[in-house]
């Protein structure tokens, strides 16, 4: 079991930042687990103080169990790969990777052998006589793993292991370090602020603001049900859509019921839970979960006009003016509605998700 334990932690560096700021969260034996957040919002402090690169203020960490809060990086059993990979420019790509086992004096045959397994299991075959400066940036990304799972630690702490990569062999790696991951099935948390990666990686994700948590769930828990605007604002390639809206029937004995909501241009279906007609509401649907047609429709709906509609190559966006609020919806390209004509847009009441107008917190 090489599971973290992180209660009650803070970090607070010198000038009195709170980087992070009272974290409980547990992150289980072999998950893949995601640290997503804006610039700022901690998430490097947090991977920094789990491997004991930055000192804890308050609470504890432990890794498998023990108590690692005081404990100097070196004695963690963890494995970190730094953004910039901070591989050693001037040894060979074996010698970095098996360099943590030099430092701990295993002997060189058993290096050798380490280096060209690890090199097979990260498609670095033949390249092991190369210096970094000999690779791509791709290649050099998959030594800085190799380094990190060549030490053998418990746990693996990757710090934004992407963001170096063009676009299209970031995909690539996304792909590998998936199947690395799940091949190895060591604890892995990574650090990203890029959404569409940790919904495609991660076992779970914590999704952090200002040092704090403020969701931690599966991919599809953060995509389908945010749990509060902050994350609903932050997780969907397309913008979820937040309407000031007005319940106008529900109930407030906390039983589950059919009510509506109104916001501009028309109401939609909403299930309400203590959520009384007349409480004013901040009302989330995704831009996918909206269904676009040009005829009418019966029940709930939202009327407007085209505004504007931008390819996303399968899928078009379209900006719809709902008596002057705009709202997003996605239609197949080839549904595409010109500039100026009339529509009307509709969702599932399961995909209407209905927030407190001053918290920001879902209502459930
Ligand atoms: P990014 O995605 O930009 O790397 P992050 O979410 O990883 O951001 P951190 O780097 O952990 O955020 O920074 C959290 C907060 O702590 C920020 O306000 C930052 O300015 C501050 N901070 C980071 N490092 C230090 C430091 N060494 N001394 C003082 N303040 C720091």
């Amino acid at each position: 079991m090489a599971g973290i334990d992180i209660e009650g932690l803070a970090t607070v560096y010198p000038n009195g930042v709170r980087a992070v700021d009272g974290l409980d969260l547990q992150v289980a034996d072999g998950e893949f687990f995601a640290l997503l957040g804006p610039s700022g919002c901690g998430k490097t402090t947090l991977l920094r103080t789990i491997a004991g690169l930055e000192a804890a203020t308050e609470g504890t960490v432990r890794i498998d169990a023990a108590d690692v809060t005081r404990l100097e990086p070196g004695k963690r059993g963890v494995a970190m790969v730094f953004q910039d990979y901070a591989l050693f420019p001037h040894m060979s790509v074996s010698e970095n990777i098996t360099y943590p086992l030099k430092v701990r004096r295993v002997p060189a045959a058993t290096r050798t052998s380490v280096a060209s397994r690890t090199a097979g299991e990260l498609s670095l075959d033949g390249l092991l006589e190369r210096k970094p400066g000999q690779l791509s940036g791709g290649q050099q990304q998959r030594v800085a793993l190799a380094r990190a799972i060549a030490s053998e630690g418990k746990v693996l702490l990757l710090d934004e292991p992407l963001s170096n990569l063009d676009a299209r062999l970031r995909l690539e790696a996304r792909t590998f370090l998936k199947k690395l991951q799940r091949d190895l099935g060591i604890t892995t948390v990574f650090v990203t602020h890029d959404q569409a990666e940790a919904l495609a990686l991660a076992d779970r994700i914590a999704v952090m603001e200002s040092g704090k948590l403020r969701q931690l769930g599966s991919p599809r828990e953060v995509f389908a049900r945010p749990a509060n605007t902050f994350v609903a604002n932050f997780i969907g390639s397309t913008p979820m859509n937040l309407l000031p809206g007005k319940v106008t029937s529900g109930r407030s004995d906390g039983a589950a019921a059919d009510g509506t909501v109104a916001v501009a241009g028309g109401s939609l279906p909403a299930t309400t839970f203590s959520t009384p007609a007349d409480a004013e509401v901040t009302v989330g649907i995704r831009p996918e979960y909206l269904t676009l047609t040009t005829g009418d429709v019966n029940g709930p709906a939202l009327r407007g006009t085209v505004v504007v509609a931008e390819n996303l190559g399968t899928q078009s966006l379209v900006t719809v003016d709902c008596d002057g609020t705009l709202v997003g919806v996605t239609v197949p390209e080839e549904a595409e509605p010109a500039a100026g004509a009339p529509v009307t847009l509709t969702a599932p009441a399961s995909r209407v998700l209905l927030y407190n107008r001053d918290s920001g917190e879902l209502l459930t």
